[in-house]
C-alpha cells in the first residue's frame, strides 16, 4: 500500500512541508531554529531549574568544563574578552596578587590561603589602616607578611593569620622589621 503524501504549513515560516506519516510542525530549516528557541525560552522561564542543572552538570563534568575553558580562552572569543577583562581595576589587583605569589613561590614560599580569604581581610578594615588609623579606601590597603618574605627560610609556610592588612605607606616604613597589629 502506497501512503498518500500530505502536506502542512510550517509553524514558523508557513511553507508547505510535505510528509507521509508523523505530521511534523516546522520545516527542515526551522525545526533547529525552533529547538534552540525553546529551550532559551525554558531557561528564561525557569532561572532556578537551569542553574541547578548547570551545577549537576558542573559537578558531574568537572574535566569537560575544564576543556571548554581551555578552548574557550584559545578562541576568538575568549581572547578577546580576556583583553577586555585585563583593564579593570579588579583584574588589575588581581594580576598584581598573583605576581607578587610567583616571586615567593620561586623561593618555594607556601601560601597556605586564597585571594577571597584576603580580600575579607581586607574588607574588614573598611579602608582604614589598622596601624596608622587614616582612611586610605580599600585599593591602598596592602597585604603585608607579619614575617617579612625577604627574611623567610625556603618553605616557609604563610596561612591567613601571618599576613595582615596595612595602608601602603605603613607598609613600606615597615619594610622588613616584623611588626604585628594588635587588632589582627
Ligand atoms: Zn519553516
Ligand atoms: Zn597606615
Amino acid at each position: 500500500m502506497v501512503k498518500k503524501i500530505k502536506e502542512t504549513p510550517c509553524q514558523r515560516c508557513g511553507c508547505n512541508i510535505t510528509y507521509k506519516t508523523n505530521k511534523p510542525n516546522h520545516c527542515k530549516i526551522c525545526r533547529p531554529i525552533f529547538k534552540k528557541e525553546y529551550i532559551k525560552q525554558w531557561e528564561k522561564k525557569n532561572p532556578d531549574k537551569l542553574k541547578k542543572r548547570q551545577d549537576r552538570f558542573k559537578k558531574n563534568n568537572p574535566e569537560k568544563i575544564k576543556e571548554y575553558f581551555k578552548k574557550y580562552s584559545k578562541s576568538e572569543k575568549g581572547i578577546r574578552a580576556r583583553k577586555r577583562r585585563q583593564h579593570l581595576p579588579k583584574y588589575v589587583e588581581y594580576a598584581k596578587y598573583c605576581s607578587s605569589l610567583r616571586r615567593s613561590r620561586l623561593r618555594k614560599i607556601i601560601h597556605k590561603f586564597t585571594y577571597k580569604d584576603w580580600l575579607l581581610m581586607r574588607k574588614k578594615t573598611k579602608g582604614i589602616c589598622p596601624l596608622c588609623g587614616k582612611n586610605v579606601g580599600l585599593e591602598k590597603i596592602s597585604l603585608d607578611h607579619i614575617y617579612p618574605i625577604s627574611k623567610a627560610d625556603e618553605g616557609r609556610i604563610y596561612t591567613i593569620d601571618d599576613v595582615q592588612p596595612l595602608c601602603i605607606r605603613c607598609n613600606t616604613k615597615k619594610n622588613d622589621k616584623v611588626i604585628k597589629n594588635e587588632i589582627f
